[in-house]
């Protein structure tokens, strides 16, 4: 018998308003079989889809199911080590290639990961931390008001956990006033949604070290579950150095692809949750691997994932196979027709997600529905965020 062949790899691009879902297609030579994963990566739509035509050629005609063959054949006969962009054209590719391998088994995919750990995945979401104009607004008012009526809504739909931005934009050293909006917006979150619920608080890579470490005092005292990306994520030294003298776990790792990229957020212990996107990392098997070395230093996995439904497949199978799996980010409300795109099995549950034994992923891209949204230029928030003085700022 023949082996079956890769005769095709597409994408299909969707414009959700805040960012460009970009789906990845992988056709076989068997009649009606095929596989889907994503590379979404905002503000890089075109340079991804063109990374994944650059590949293609690389795994056309080879077969599917050797999954780590086509991998190691992407990353290493590239030559040139591959950024966000390279890496997420390659994860949304490997993410088609486990769909297809359960497809062919008649398996879903977290059963060829190992099995499922847990009986269900638990989920949190955010309060607006994309929608910067409440953000602006409530700190330019000084008016947590915004954020609580959000974090309410929240709870009431069944999540035990949001995800919050209100640390604002920063200099290196901090006027007072950017902490107490910090500390009044967290005091009445707490206030607002009780001990029960989690609150972890975004820094977007905001902050010098000095600041994120008065910020992580300031927060301490309402118990924020994690503060992420406190400072920008080039130095893992100057991580390593405040993760050391945090009253509050820290977290970090969306903007890090690769087991190479996290080793020395391992070695040199600068974080207590690390959050690969399955998106970025290099696909599912990367972020396996990922984890199991984080297993090694007692760190949790709380995956990145502000994308489109695809990725919450892919999500799905991997926190059900993976022991220190914590929490899993969900987008709640991006666009009202997010779940019309595609058929999935899917299935939600008072903050969680279900087990879905469906063979592959899941989850099937309506590629005529998809049409109706095609690729729009997002807004670029990055060039809005200003100091007093008119610098840039990280957003
Ligand atoms: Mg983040």
């Amino acid at each position: 018998m023949c082996a079956m062949k890769i005769t095709a790899v597409k994408t299909v691009v969707v414009n959700a308003e805040m960012r460009n879902w970009v789906f990845v297609k992988v056709e076989t030579s068997e009649p009606g079989l095929y596989g889907w994963g994503e590379a979404t990566l905002e503000w890089k739509t075109r340079a991804v889809v063109g990374a994944v035509e650059d590949l293609a050629p690389m795994i056309i005609g080879e077969n599917p199911e050797r999954i780590e063959f086509l991998f190691q054949k992407m990353y290493r006969q590239s030559f040139w080590r591959m950024g966000v962009i390279g890496m997420s054209a390659i994860s949304g590719i490997e993410q088609a290639l486990w769909d297809i391998r359960g497809k062919v088994l008649g398996q879903p995919v977290y059963k060829l990961l190992g099995g499922a750990v847990r009986d269900k995945v638990r989920m949190y979401t955010h309060l607006g931390g994309g929608d910067m104009r409440a953000v602006y607004e409530s700190q330019r008012s000084n008016d947590p008001q915004v954020f609580v009526e959000r974090a309410l809504a929240v709870q009431e739909k069944g999540y035990k956990a949001v995800k919050v931005l209100i640390t604002p934009p920063t200099e290196s050293l901090n006027p007072i006033a950017a902490y107490d909006y910090a500390e009044r917006t967290m005091a009445y979150l707490r206030e607002a949604v009780g001990d029960e619920m989690d609150i972890m608080v975004d820094c977007h890579g905001r902050h010098s070290p000095a600041n994120a470490l008065e910020f992580c005092y300031v927060l301490a005292p309402y118990r924020p579950y994690f503060v992420e990306e406190p400072i920008p994520p080039e130095n893992v030294d100057a991580l390593a150095e405040l993760r050391k003298r945090s009253p509050v776990p820290i977290a970090t790792g969306e903007r890090v692809v690769t087991r190479f990229g996290y080793r020395p957020i391992f070695e040199k212990q600068a974080c207590h949750v690390i959050q690969p996107d399955l998106c970025h990392c290099g696909g599912l098997w990367e972020a396996k691997k990922i984890a199991a070395m984080a297993e090694t230093y007692y760190m949790g996995v709380a995956p990145h994932n502000p994308l489109g439904p695809v990725a919450n497949a892919v999500a799905l199978h991997f926190a059900l196979s993976t022991p220190n799996f914590l929490i899993q980010e969900d987008m709640l409300e991006d666009v009202p027709w997010r779940w019309d795109v595609v058929r999935s099995s899917l299935e939600t549950r008072d903050g969680y997600w279900l087990i879905c034994d469906e063979p592959g992923l899941g989850i099937d891209v309506d590629e005529d529905a998809a049409r109706r949204h095609p690729f729009q230029q997002e807004v670029i928030h990055s060039t809005t965020v200003r100091a007093h003085d008119g610098a840039i700022l990280d957003w």
